[in-house]
This record gives C-alpha cells, sequence and structure tokens, in this order.
C-alpha cells in the first residue's frame, strides 16, 4: 500500500478530509446494511433532532502502524460497547457492536495510506458518532438515525518534547451526579467551551472539575481522566458516575498492576488529599498520558514534585509501557490490539 505524501511528524490535531467513510442509516426501526462512501457531505433535515436538541454521540480511537508494519486499532470493542451505552443513555437505537467493528475495520482498510507509517508519531484518528437525523420539534426522541465513522491523520501528540501542564480547579461543573457526564455526547462539550477558554485566557492548559453535589473530590478535565501517584508509589485514579471511563485509563490500571506490579486503585480523591501526590497526569486516546506540573486552586498553588519540565517517574514507566503495548514492541493482553487485514 502506498502512503499518502504527507508530512507525518508535522501534522497537528486537526481534520484533514480523507477518501473514504462508513455511513449507516437507522429507519423504521431498523440499519440499513451500511456502505463506505467517498461522500463527506451530510445532508439533512434543518429540523433533524440533533439541530435542535443535540441528539448525538461519538467515539473516538486510533488506527496505526507497529513496529513489525501491522496496521492496528486498540481496543475497540471498549469503543463499540462504550457507544452502545451512551446511545442508551440519550434514547438512540444501538448500532450493534459487532457491526462497529466491522465498519471501523472498512474505514482503515479503505483510507490505509493515510496510516501513517511507523515512527511517525502520527496516528489515523476514527471517529465513529451517530445522530438524530428526522425532523424533531416537539422533545422526543428521533425515529430516524445516521451511523458514521470518519477517519484524519493527526499527528504526534507531544510534538516539542514533553511539556507538563497548568491546570486550574474550575468553577464551573462539568456534570450533574446522575446526568450525562459518564457518557461520550456532544452535549458534555458545548457546555465546557465557555469553561476551557475561559482557563486559556487566563494562561491555563485545562480546567480541574470537582464534583458537581459537594465540590470537593476531583472529577476529570472535560477530554481526559485524572491518573495520581501518591508518595508511597500507589496509582489512584477517581471514582465517580459523572466521569467518563476512559479506556486509556482503565488500561492503564491494568499496566501497573499487572507489568510494573504497582497498587493500583479506583476511589474518590478530595481535592485537599492532591497537594500530596508525587505526579498527576492526564489520560486520552490522543496523548496517553500527559503529565500535569502545575494545579492552581484559586491563587494556592499545588506544584507536583515531578516538575515542569518531564514527566514524574512512574507516569513515564506507565506511558512507555502502555505504548510499547500498543506499538508491539511489548506483548499485549489478549484482544488489546487489533490488527486490520
Ligand atoms: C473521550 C474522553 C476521555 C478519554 O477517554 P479515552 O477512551 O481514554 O480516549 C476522557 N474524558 C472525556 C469527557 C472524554 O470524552
Amino acid at each position: 500500500m502506498e502512503k499518502k505524501n504527507i508530512d507525518w511528524a508535522n501534522l497537528g490535531f486537526g481534520y484533514i478530509k480523507t477518501d473514504y467513510r462508513y455511513v449507516s442509516n437507522y429507519k423504521n426501526g431498523a440499519w440499513d446494511e451500511g456502505v463506505i462512501t467517498e461522500d463527506d457531505k451530510v445532508v439533512i433535515s434543518e429540523c433533524a433532532g440533533v439541530l435542535q436538541y443535540a441528539q448525538t454521540v461519538f467515539e473516538g480511537m486510533k488506527a496505526y502502524t507497529t513496529t513489525d508494519g501491522r496496521t492496528v486499532v486498540f481496543r475497540p470493542d471498549l469503543n463499540a460497547k462504550r457507544m452502545a451505552e451512551s446511545a442508551a443513555r440519550l434514547e438512540m437505537p444501538v448500532f450493534p457492536e459487532d457491526r462497529f467493528l466491522d465498519a471501523v475495520k472498512q474505514v482503515v482498510k479503505a483510507n490505509e495510506a493515510y496510516v501513517p507509517p511507523f515512527g511517525s508519531g502520527a496516528t489515523l484518528y476514527l471517529r465513529p458518532y451517530m445522530f438524530g437525523s428526522n425532523p424533531v420539534i416537539g422533545v422526543k426522541p428521533a425515529d430516524e438515525y445516521q451511523f458514521r465513522i470518519f477517519a484524519t491523520p493527526v499527528g504526534p501528540y507531544f510534538k516539542g518534547g514533553v511539556k507538563p501542564l497548568t491546570i486550574r480547579v474550575s468553577d464551573f461543573d462539568r456534570a450533574a451526579p446522575n446526568g450525562t457526564g459518564h457518557i461520550k455526547a456532544g452535549l458534555n462539550y458545548a457546555m465546557s467551551l465557555h469553561a476551557i477558554v475561559d482557563a486559556h485566557n487566563q494562561g491555563y492548559d485545562e480546567n480541574m472539575y470537582l464534583d458537581a453535589a459537594t465540590r470537593t473530590y476531583v472529577e476529570e478535565t472535560g477530554g481526559a481522566n485524572f491518573l495520581f501517584v501518591t508518595k508511597d508509589g500507589k496509582v489512584v485514579t477517581p471514582k465517580s458516575n459523572s466521569i467518563l471511563p476512559s479506556i486509556t485509563r482503565r488500561s492503564l490500571i491494568q499496566v501497573a498492576q499487572e507489568y510494573l506490579g504497582l497498587e493500583a486503585e479506583e476511589r474518590e480523591i478530595p481535592l485537599e488529599e492532591v497537594k500530596d501526590m508525587a505526579e498527576c497526569g492526564l489520560c486520552g486516546t490522543a496523548a496517553v498520558i500527559s503529565p500535569v506540573g502545575k494545579i492552581v486552586d484559586h491563587g494556592k498553588e499545588i506544584c507536583l514534585p515531578s516538575g515542569m519540565t518531564e514527566m514524574g517517574p512512574i507516569t513515564k514507566k506507565l506511558y512507555d509501557t502502555l505504548t510499547g503495548i500498543q506499538m508491539g514492541t511489548i506483548k499485549a493482553p489478549e484482544g488489546w490490539v487489533v490488527e486490520i487485514k
């Protein structure tokens, strides 16, 4: 397969139109057979459910080339399952998980020329999503839906080297205790835009959201889950039913326990405890782990001992091990790295 002539190492994280995408429509209670198409345009009613009442969910994952030249995706079964759960919460029909996996393979296969070569640090980002497509004006779920997956090549996350982030404790809330914080839906992002623009204007990279009910426990940043390392070398991540269950974070907990022999647990983490942590990172598909150097709580600075120039030692080990598993230099647990043939 001849690759596209793209400067992979200097790509950013932006949309670049690729040649093929997958589309399936839901009508009269059933999904059609689905198709790979060159048509990148969506044509829907001006009154489509998604446009009026934001009935839409999505996923994010990546395809890449391993050290031995295989094209693979990482744990796509978990994306399929999470999207099914997101859809159910918004009263949308589930796109069957086996068909989701098949569609992912079809899109990657069709766009193989856009899968960056091993060593470039770039990946082919995949965006499965689904939305209510027929007219809805009285508030109710749509009757018709469209499921799509497009692919877009994205550059290495740590381009100029690793730079630990400075984040602030946000006065805005992200998710209500029994709301929709645990599903991957655009609605959780629309309401976060003001908070992130404001954070950037104040010189911060990200927001740390607290639990909305008591504002005492750490939740997440709105696009990534937190991972902390305690001073005695234990890995801890926040437990809450209003954060998005990050596949990267769940994988890192398993890596900590099974590959690094560390104690790892998911539990409530009071903001008060953060000043005693040794390391902090943000987990998500894009970066795997992005180190946090400083957390600012209304003028009070919490400086992580790992500092502002590099990843903390345990964060680094976690990062190296998971990326090694993904790239094929370290043996992966069964089913984690799925080859596109
Ligand atoms: C997608 C997402 C994450 C990261 O999840 P991964 O599966 O690791 O990519 C974290 N928080 C939110 C709100 C997200 O939407």
